[in-house]
């Protein structure tokens, strides 16, 4: 039987959807530096060294510590690694380090229970705690579950002991693809199915009286993973558990802009409702680059109080435990069953050449005298005051003010911009009769301009805020919509200044992410905001990172895919490659299969299930020896690493979904 989250009796998961407040968890003590929500928000990451290699270890513990790292895991695969993180605790504690240490298990409870005794801190998965992957659906009787649970317990029970005597910590870390065979069997590959997976093992905690736990819920799919989390808080509520505070991760997130793309459409979209209380983004980088990567995400929040207001819910009117894309119209190629758009914002950027629109993915080719666009084509330029002066390629609509759209000769693929108030003024007049664009933010497109466009089957909105709170005010209005159930396609404008650095990428991905998450937006304009006397080839660069960061956010909200997606583990001390380098070869050879997901995992024992999704897998099965797979099936086994790519181009040749990176410009 699956059991669905519309059983859940309220929608509520966190102290508020529109006033920042971080949600109360009780305190738990990992060495000498607690966690929870009277403490700051703690970054943490995990070492990529083989763990028997105790200077390494040591080596690259001080480097994380020195990069801001307060917590530093580490995998113990077995009884001996779990053995050695004494001499790494010892090594370090010389050097005057005391950063409190997580030992890291997948499958074996004796390593748990002798990690437990030596660091501050050991993280289980529940997904193999106590069960052997073996991809068998069977279909448990209640009393075939209640054995299997019962089984759990005499596994797990010890540990708990342990613990509660050395004053251990432990996370109850859940990943959606290592679920047992018994939770899918009965609660499907879902977010409900990943909290229960956890709840078994912390009712069992509680019963003892040991609490001082942390718990997670990753995975790579950033809109599974925010529903899970959402779902964990309100099931602990439910059932009268204590609030335990939460380490948010995207597993697998990637590498560089993808990567972190990708961890702050997850973990921004929980840290923006007050959830998190540790976080670990996972990128496939040496260690070090993470923790700044976390440190910016977190400290966004610190001075989000107090910030402008904005009108409270009693309830969220939408599931937010499931994704459900908001109801919308078609106008034009917007809204509906169309991907969300993306709007390139030219209006600083007045352009004056055909080679200006390249950083946008549209280019002239002389030879043969055409436009072509790669896979980031932008959708729609927005020129404002400043018309394009010659003919559009034609996978380009433009974008006018009004005024401008109004005297223009040439109305062919241009629309015009109202701002609300020039909508009012005008809208029985000269306006598209294909696609209108209506700008404004919550409060100037109120409940009677919403009504007033109700039936209006040719206007499109773009919401923007300057509260500091955007993405709740902006989340404030999708849930008036939705409320009022105007159908109306939505644009989500977002601006950010030019110099933010990494900080752009994080930004944006949680403000617009944080949205497509929940189902709402039809497309997003991430606009550049230059500093004054920027040049026109500066701008067209800040143009290019826009547009590019614009499709990355999509594609990592799950709603549009425009490359190749690559769920690539961070590498821990299991990994038989280096990760690094293998991810960008395999990248080299595949960045233009548009749409297809590549898992690249360290270790065959975590790696096929953390790829969860992918639709290939290149797996370390043994030294120089990779495992190849489809879905999750393995399809080749012990290929060599010189060999593997190849192999792994053929397989995908053999399913149809190769085309030689020549042809991946799409001509128009
Ligand atoms: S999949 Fe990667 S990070 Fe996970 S255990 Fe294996 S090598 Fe380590």
């Amino acid at each position: 039987m699956i059991i669905t989250p519309s059983e859940t009796k309220t929608n509520l998961y966190c102290p508020s959807l529109t006033a920042y407040e971080r949600r109360k968890t009780i305190t738990i003590h990992i060495g000498d530096l607690p966690m929870g929500s009277d403490y700051p928000i703690r970054v943490q990451s995990m070492t990529t060294v083989d763990t028997m290699d105790t200077q390494g270890s040591i080596d690259e513990v001080v480097r994380m510590v020195d990069s801001g790292c307060e917590y530093v895991r580490i995998t113990a695969p077995s009884v001996k690694e779990a053995q050695n993180l004494e001499n790494i605790r010892n090594g370090l504690h010389k050097m005057g380090i005391h950063v409190p240490l997580i030992a890291d298990i997948h499958f074996t409870p004796n390593a748990a229970e002798l990690a437990a005794r030596i660091v501050e801190k050991v993280r289980i998965n529940p997904g193999n705690y106590a069960d052997k992957k073996r991809f068998e659906i069977i279909d448990y009787t209640d009393a075939s579950y209640a054995a299997e649970l019962e089984r759990i317990r005499e596994k797990f029970i010890p540990l708990v002991k342990i613990c509660k005597e050395y004053g251990t910590a432990m996370r109850i870390g859940t990943n959606h693809g290592s679920l047992s065979d018994r939770i899918l069997s009965r609660y499907g590959d879902t977010p409900l199915g990943m909290v229960e997976s956890a709840l078994e093992f912390l009712r069992i905690c509680e019963e003892l009286g040991y609490f001082n736990i942390a718990l997670s819920m990753k995975s790579s799919n950033t809109q599974v993973m925010v529903e899970a989390y959402r779902l964990l808080v309100q099931r602990l509520d439910q059932e009268g558990l204590k609030p335990y505070p939460l380490h948010l991760g995207v597993t697998e997130a990637g590498e560089a802009e993808d990567g972190r793309i990708k961890s702050a459409v997850g973990i921004g979209t929980l840290l923006e409702d007050g959830l998190g209380d540790t976080v670990r983004v996972s990128l496939t980088e040496a260690p070090e680059k993470e923790a700044p990567v976390a440190r910016a995400l977190i400290e966004r929040y610190t001075n989000r109080v107090p910030h402008q207001p904005i009108e409270p819910v009693e309830t969220c009117p939408i599931n937010p435990f499931q994704y459900i894309r908001r109801e919308t119209r078609e106008v034009n190629n917007i809204g509906h069953l169309n991907v969300p758009r993306v709007i390139a914002d030219y209006s600083a950027i007045p352009v004056q050449n055909l080679a200006d629109l390249k950083s946008i993915g549209h280019f002239f080719l002389p030879v043969p005298d055409k436009w072509a666009m790669n896979d980031l084509g932008a959708d729609y330029i927005y020129t404002g005051k400043n018309p394009v002066p010659f003919m559009l390629p034609n996978g380009l609509k433009e974008i006018l003010d009004y005024e401008q759209w109004a005297l223009h000769p040439e109305k062919n693929n241009k629309f015009p911009l109202f701002e609300a108030t020039e909508w009012t003024a005008n809208a029985d007049g000269l306006i598209s009769e294909q696609l209108n664009f209506i700008v404004g933010n919550i409060h100037s497109l109120d409940q009677n301009f919403l009504e007033g466009i109700r039936e209006r089957s040719n206007a499109v909105l773009v919401i923007l805020s300057e509260n500091k709170h955007a993405m709740p005010e902006l989340r404030r209005f999708f849930y008036k919509l939705v409320t009022l159930k105007i159908k109306a396609p939505v644009i989500i404008q977002r601006g950010y200044e030019t110099d933010l650095g990494d900080k752009l990428t994080l930004y944006s991905a949680t403000d617009i992410g944080g949205l497509l998450v929940d189902g709402f937006g039809d497309g997003a304009m991430v606009s550049p905001r230059f500093p004054a006397e920027t040049l026109h080839d500066d701008k067209l660069v800040a143009a290019a990172a826009y547009n590019n960061i614009a499709f990355g956010i999509l594609q990592a909200a799950r709603t549009r895919m425009s490359k190749t997606e690559y769920i690539s583990c961070p590498s821990c001390g299991r990994t038989l490659f280096d990760l690094q380098e293998t991810t960008a070869m395999i990248r080299k050879h595949t960045e233009h299969l548009k749409g297809v997901k590549i898992g690249i995992m360290g270790c065959i024992v975590n790696g096929p299930g953390e790829m969860a999704d992918a639709d290939y897998g290149y797996v370390g099965m043994g030294k120089d020896k990779i495992a190849l797979y489809r879905g999750q099936e393995v399809i080749k086994r012990s290929v060599t690493a010189a060999k593997a790519v190849e192999e792994l181009i053929e397989l995908i040749r053999e399913d149809g979904r190769w085309i030689e990176p020549s042809e991946r410009e799409v001509l128009v």
